[in-house]
């Protein structure tokens, strides 16, 4: 049985990357912070919080996370774990970077000194390539980085320090570079989270209004579950390198937000307000990507068309709705 460590097990792709391990069989362990709060939603909700193993540990702390991985001997680490909100990251930049970074170190050298043949997958932003002109979209592998928050300044770290262990010391290490991924057990703070909540929220007449910020954005947008998948491709390939994972279609945030206010029949000029106050300091117009090499290379068969995106996010947030409902009635 293959073993898999997931940081971040609490997350959306945590959640989702450990159902996916766990029907292929492996044995997951999933790390989480000190004194978190159990039971873990996403978890939960997927039907899965009694088989993952659960460990507490501080990434942070170098001993511990060479302890465990020299425990474990895992085959794959999968580190998701992130203070992974731009919007945050401007109002927390130390802490941001701190955990950012030295957790990749510290499971990196972990790695190096207890475990070299584990295979290690990093979760890279395409918030690292920021600032990039409109010349270089779609985005490729190839083109440099210049972020535009501390979240990317600092997953940019992360990245070449991934990259650094593997051309330094030949460990199996990589990074995908994922665009933004919905589901329902995105955080709560997410835009596209936020707009299927209380678009629903105001069907079900509990709330009469949307704030949003700038609309106009325009993002490369896809399926979490299905992004989890280029994950595990990613380390059963017998060469270890970058991928971009993106849906390669792009489109505004307010188209976004208009078709999901339309398919549940709603007036988006009634219920949507825009506000000053959540619009960003340095906001990114355009970005989008090329996931021609992960589809080529990868075999990754991302096929959701952003009104299948759509018609997925409002269902499963529903089911999240009726299951917690259920929860609470118990
Ligand atoms: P989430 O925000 O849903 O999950 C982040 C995870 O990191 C949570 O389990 C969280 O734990 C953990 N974490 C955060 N801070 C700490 C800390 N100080 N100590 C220990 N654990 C911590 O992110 P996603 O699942 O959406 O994303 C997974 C990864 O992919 C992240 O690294 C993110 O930056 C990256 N990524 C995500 C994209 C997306 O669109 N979703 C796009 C590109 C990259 P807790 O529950 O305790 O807070």
């Amino acid at each position: 049985m293959k073993v898999a460590i997931i940081t971040g097990i609490s997350g959306q792709d945590g959640a989702y990357l450990a159902k996916f391990l766990l029907e292929k069989g492996y044995r997951v362990i999933g790390l989480i912070r000190k004194n978190k709060e159990l039971p873990i939603t996403g978890l939960n909700f997927l039907g899965i919080s009694d088989v993952v193993e659960l460990i507490e540990i501080d990434l942070l702390n170098q001993l511990s996370v060479e302890e465990l991985i020299k425990e474990a001997k895992p085959d794959e680490i999968y580190n998701l774990a992130a203070q992974s909100s731009v919007g945050l990251s401007f109002k927390s930049p130390v802490v941001t970077f701190e955990f950012n970074t030295i957790s990749v170190i510290n499971i990196l050298e972990a790695i190096r000194n207890s475990s070299p043949e584990t295979k290690y997958y990093q979760a890279s932003s395409s918030e690292m390539f920021g600032n990039i002109g409109e010349e270089n979209l779609p985005l490729k592998e190839s083109v440099l980085f210049h972020p535009a928050s501390p979240y990317g300044i600092s997953k940019a770290s992360a990245h070449w320090i991934t990259v650094n262990y593997r051309e330094a010391y030949g460990l199996n290490t990589c990074c995908g570079i994922l665009f933004n991924h919905e589901s329902c057990l995105r955080g709560d703070n997410f835009v596209i989270k936020k707009i299927v909540r209380t678009a629903l929220d105001i069907k079900n007449k509990k709330i009469d209004s949307l704030h949003l910020g700038n609309l106009s954005v325009q993002r490369d947008w896809g399926y979490a579950p299905k992004f989890v998948e280029a994950m595990w491709l990613m380390l059963q390939q017998d060469t270890f390198k970058e991928y971009l994972i993106c849906s390669g279609e792009v489109t505004s945030l307010r188209n976004i937000a208009e078709k999901v206010f339309s398919k549940l029949d709603l007036n988006f000029e009634k219920h949507v307000q825009i506000e000053e106050s959540l619009m960003r300091n340095v906001e990114l117009d355009i970005i989008y990507g090329d996931n021609s090499s992960a589809k080529n290379e990868l075999d990754w068969d991302y096929d959701v068309s952003l009104d299948q995106l759509i018609d997925l996010l409002i269902s499963d947030e529903k089911d999240l709705l009726n299951w917690k409902s259920k929860e609470k009635e118990k």
